[in-house]
């Protein structure tokens, strides 16, 4: 089959790999009809080293049922199924609290000999556990919604979740990528009637607007943080929802939270050190968040998605064929692209 490879920065190809067999009784083959490039893959397409194997890509995937092992349950061939951007047991006592992503017999997409999602077909280890049935056809529009239920709507959702927004928290979005306008999205769905995005990509935050958003602020660091304070009556907003990664964004984070309030960081973190000083203390600010468990949200957002209630498929605005997936990275890292989907 064709698979995803990057062999450092810049360098993403598409091989032909081995076709995945079943190799444990728990596994499934699924055959991938969407799915995506992450903005997490980014990261390493701007820094990653030189390497004469390349590592297998993609860990947002949706696809059909081929092939399951003998103790695979809940499953059979021929089903929908998306898959959470890890895959997890589902049974031992983190799975059982909703953290999937610590799962004592899980792991990640495209490490060792588990393939990645962007590729024709995937080996999935504990295919119970991990995969989530959606009951559309293989020919549905709703599949590029369905497939942000892997990581980018459940990652802003996430955010919404542990900052605690609800129908009294003011809420300031910051970062106007997919994690970000899916964490506008989640915010609204949780209730919550002012929504401050920051970003100053006009189409991004026009998307932003149209998904809930109330206001939006185009300026960054101080200035940024003067502006939120503005719209606030000066004093910034009960939840900060933190979908960048970089130190700037989290020191706006600290800046636009209301003495009192809650950081839900979900950037994935390209900084070491987190000021979190003494001025910091005396506001008695949350820093919560980290990696989203996505298998323990799909099935509550999920109603939602299949009803229209939230359009998170909005986020994607390019397709491309897996041959050209290279293209797909590009266009993303030179932000052409918010969110590339692939399509065989
Ligand atoms: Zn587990």
């Amino acid at each position: 089959m064709r698979a995803t490879l990057m062999y450092g920065a810049g360098d993403v190809r598409v091989e032909d790999v081995p076709d995945p067999v079943l190799r444990r009784p728990t596994d499934a083959i699924v055959r991938v009809l969407v799915s995506c490039v992450c903005g997490s893959d980014l990261w390493p397409y701007a820094s990653m080293a030189p390497v004469e194997h390349g590592s297998r890509m993609g860990h947002e995937f949706l696809g059909v049922v081929e092939d399951i092992g003998a103790d695979v349950t809940t499953l059979k061939r021929g089903d929908v199924v998306v898959a959470p951007f890890v895959w997890s047991d589902n049974t031992c006592d983190f799975c059982r609290a909703g953290l999937q992503t610590s799962c004592r017999h899980g792991g990640h997409w495209g490490a060792g000999d588990v393939d990645g999602g962007q590729g024709e077909a995937v080996r999935v280890p504990q295919a119970d556990g991990t995969l989530v049935k959606v009951p559309v056809g293989e020919d549905s529009e709703l599949l590029p919604a369905l497939l942000t239920l892997s990581d980018v709507m459940c990652t802003g959702h996430h955010a919404a979740v542990t900052a605690g927004v609800d129908a009294r928290t003011t809420v300031t979005v910051i970062g106007d990528g997919a994690v970000g306008l899916s964490a506008v999205i989640a915010a609204k769905r949780l209730g919550a009637e002012r929504i401050i995005l920051m970003g100053r990509h006009e189409g991004r935050t026009a998307l932003g607007r149209d998904l809930g958003a109330t206001d939006v602020v185009a300026e960054r660091g101080d200035e940024g943080v003067a502006r939120v304070r503005d719209l606030t009556g000066g004093d910034g907003t009960h939840a900060v929802l933190e979908c960048v990664g970089t130190r700037a964004a989290v020191e706006t984070a600290i800046g636009v939270t209301r003495d009192g309030g809650v950081i839900g960081r979900v950037g994935a973190p390209q900084y070491t050190d987190v000021p979190m000083d003494f001025g910091t203390l005396m506001r008695n600010i949350t820093l919560t968040g980290g990696v989203a468990p996505a298998r323990a949200y799909i099935e509550d957002l999920l109603p939602d998605v299949l009803d229209g209630t939230i359009q998170p498929g909005r986020v994607f605005d390019r397709t491309v064929t897996l041959d050209d997936v290279a293209a797909g990275y590009q266009s993303m890292a030179d932000r052409r692209a918010l969110k590339v989907l692939i399509r065989r």
